[in-house]
């Protein structure tokens, strides 16, 4: 099993530049790595939970159906996990199973090499993921079509949002704004030991108060009204 130690074994990827700032990580278009993918960075798990719990505070509001809950979920991990698919298949065709386990877990600087094609469909999934942009375009399409805001979507939108803040500008900043920028904003890294913990205690804390109301009356409308 091949072990991978950093960019520098990548000639066809460009040098990470000491990254302090938006600026400076603007100029890093050929980002590969998901927001969330590190080992120390389990937010993967932490999406689908935080979409679980407000799909099931919803629900008590809301008449949603089993299955708008659970793709709504997918839809909260996806973007993270969509990116993987072409480093998977490459992974696949080449039978090196070392270089996806290191893209998964990878932090910045420490991407595994791979050919230049499979890293910018990956890094281009990331992005078309993580935009607002894309994101509000399909929501606009799907509000036209569906003549109403369809609740997975919720999901997509909730990935968005929670990724922004703990991503900063040296942590794979969320580029919201593609295809437009792939600037994002500089928030508080995620691997940050207090905010992952802070995290976790949150999730805790909500779904401790939806067991605890959980035989509370509310009245379910339709969705939307
Ligand atoms: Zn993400």
């Amino acid at each position: 099993m091949r072990k991978y130690h950093g960019r520098g074994l990548n000639p066809r990827l460009p040098p990470i530049a000491a990254s302090t700032g938006v600026a400076a990580d603007c100029q890093q278009p050929r980002r590969t790595v998901s927001c969330g993918s590190s080992r120390r960075n389990p937010d993967i798990v932490a999406h689908g939970l935080w979409v679980a719990a407000g799909a099931e505070w919803l629900r008590r509001r809301k008449r949603l159906t089993t299955r708008g809950v659970a793709g709504a979920i997918a839809l909260g991990v996806a973007p993270d996990l969509i990116q993987t698919v072409p480093v998977a298949v490459w992974a696949a065709s080449t039978g090196d199973d070392a270089a996806l386990l290191a893209y998964i877990v990878a932090v910045p600087g420490g991407e595994p090499p791979m050919p230049a094609a499979v890293a910018t469909i990956a890094h281009h999934l990331r992005c078309f993921m993580h935009s607002a942009i894309i994101a509000g375009a399909v929501t606009a399409v799907a509000r036209v079509v569906l003549k109403r805001f369809p609740f997975v979507l919720l999901g997509w939108w909730a990935h968005i949002a929670l990724d922004v803040p703990p991503h900063s500008s040296a942590y794979y900043a969320v580029p919201i704004f593609y295809p437009i920028t792939y600037c994002g904003f500089g928030g508080v890294a995620w691997t940050t030991p207090w905010l992952a913990a802070l995290n976790y205690i949150l999730l805790a804390v909500a779904f401790a108060w939806l067991d605890r109301t959980r035989d509370q009356h509310h009245e379910p409308r339709s969705w939307p009204s």
